[in-house]
């Protein structure tokens, strides 16, 4: 059976996979500057029996493996990209590059799917369709890669996408999956209040703007609780309240900056009208200048139902060792650029356990690590549902 032959050539090649990681932790670029990590990857394909193609949306790359027979178009995609920390794991292969760390287990992703690729190049002849590769940069800082990799055509010819993240919370020996809406839609904006300056004994003269910004923050929280359908969800985050001046001088001018989370498109439209509304109705009722620059970046990321369904199917039927529970983890808070595949094919993107044998801390920490078995049971899993989807196993 093919599944079989794939698994027996996955465990073959852990070592090479464990190996690439550690390079790949050992030397994290942050988001658009991913130059020797695309080198990297881009060496471990050439002279290898696909079509490469480099510098898709900047460091992005697209391998194609056609089994020359006819038939769907999977695309696999992993992200490569690093974080702005400093690490503090002590591994032995910890970051070279000062203050810039694989936080994310995007280092993970890469070597689990460079092994994949590997082991479905040699049974291609057992296939039918063609596999689509996408090693993507840039997940972690908006605009993002995926947008810019589907800019270039990374999707042309592609019918399904699937992806995976290995996740150090959640138990190792554990897939999880969630279909329909499963990662939250967000955007960020920068108001700023324009009143007019002056002094605490003539408050008449001037225009508070402390006061205007202070009725605006509590106002946007009404959004959530009296615009938005209870069955819907949302937020809204006043981070930086810009106020700072004298104790008895009226403030001319305050910036606020907020983040927004939603859970679908039409709440976080929703969300962005009200902003805009009370902003305009406060400069009126306040008679100052409310400038609102509002830019939203990362979509809903919306799991296709019958393509998770089959993903889910694929990872129960191949009895992968080491896997102990396959179960719906509901939606998952943070956001993720792949929602862009979702918003153009449909896709489905699911989680790795990944939880370390000693403590495991959460994504983006310092001490961030994952237990490194968690990629081989990414690359089966992954490696399933390829099979399952091209060949019906
Ligand atoms: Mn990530």
């Amino acid at each position: 059976m093919t599944l079989n032959k794939l698994f027996q050539l996955l465990d073959q090649k852990q070592e090479a996979m464990v190996a690439d990681r550690r390079w790949l932790h050992q030397h994290p670029e942050l988001s658009f500057e991913e130059k020797e990590t695309s080198r990297y990857i881009l060496a471990h394909y050439q002279g290898k029996d696909v079509q490469i193609q480099s510098q898709v949306g900047g460091y992005g790359i697209k391998v194609t493996i056609d089994t020359g027979k006819p038939g769907k178009t999977l695309a696999l995609r992993a992200d490569f990209d690093a974080l702005p920390i400093q690490e503090e794991t002590q591994l032995a292969f910890q970051s070279v590059n000062p203050g810039v760390m694989h936080a994310c287990g995007h280092d993970a992703h890469t070597a689990y799917l460079m092994t994949l690729a590997d082991c479905l190049i040699e049974i291609k002849d057992q296939l039918s369709g063609k596999i689509v590769i996408i090693h993507q940069p840039a997940e972690e800082m908006p605009p993002g890669g995926a947008i810019q990799m589907i800019r270039d055509g990374v999707l042309d010819g592609v019918d399904h996408v699937i992806g995976c993240h290995v996740m150090s919370q959640m138990p190792f020996g554990g897939i999880f999956y969630h279909s329909g809406p499963t990662q939250q839609a967000r955007a960020k904006f920068v108001i700023k209040i324009q009143g007019k300056g002056g002094h605490g004994s003539s408050p008449h003269e001037a225009n508070d703007a402390i006061l205007i910004a202070s009725q605006l923050v509590v106002n946007l929280q009404s959004i959530i609780s009296r615009r938005l359908n209870p069955m819907e969800s949302g937020v809204v985050t006043i981070g930086s309240f810009d106020g700072k001046g004298q104790f008895n001088i009226i403030k001319d001018a305050v910036t606020l900056e907020g983040d927004v989370r939603a859970m679908s498109n039409q709440a976080r439209q929703l969300i962005e009208q009200e902003i805009r509304t009370i902003c305009a109705g406060m400069a009126q009722t306040y008679q100052c200048q409310i400038e609102v620059d509002y830019q939203n970046d990362y979509p809903v990321l919306i799991n296709d139902n019958p393509l998770t369904e089959l993903v889910r199917q694929a990872v129960t039927n191949a009895n992968i060792p080491q896997v102990n529970q396959i179960a719906d983890c509901g939606p998952q808070s943070p956001s993720e650029d792949f929602a862009y595949y979702s918003q153009e094919r449909p896709s489905c993107f699911f989680y790795i356990g990944a939880s370390p044998q000693e403590q495991a801390y959460p994504h983006h920490h310092p001490k961030f690590d994952i237990n490194e078995d968690s990629m081989l049971i990414a690359a089966k899993a992954m490696g399933a549902a390829t099979l399952r989807y091209l060949m019906g196993e």
